[in-house]
């Protein structure tokens, strides 16, 4: 016999990537960027598209791991997604 569990909990979107569209929730992460926001699905892609020549290379001289550069490139605005309806964003 099946049994039928519930979503482990209702959650409502707070936001969606700005890239994918994927809607995110209060507890993920992603990019707050000045438009909105990335997921981490997302941010390498985005990283790469938006780097610079000397950011690529300043990361290369520090890291080997070429995955790693999304992170890297977000770093200050990987945020912990909140109730963002105080959010500044325009
Ligand atoms: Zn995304």
């Amino acid at each position: 016999m099946l049994e039928y569990f519930p979503e482990p909990e209702e959650r409502e979107p707070l936001t969606e990537c700005l890239e994918c569209g994927e809607s995110l929730y209060k507890g993920d992460v992603a990019a707050d960027v000045p438009d909105g926001y990335i997921c981490r699905g997302c941010w390498q892609k985005v990283a790469l598209e938006n780097a610079k020549r000397d950011e690529m290379k300043e990361f290369i001289q520090e890291y080997d791991d070429k995955k790693e550069f999304g992170k890297w490139y977000f770093e200050p605005q990987i945020v912990v997604l909140e109730d963002v309806s105080n959010d500044n964003h325009e």
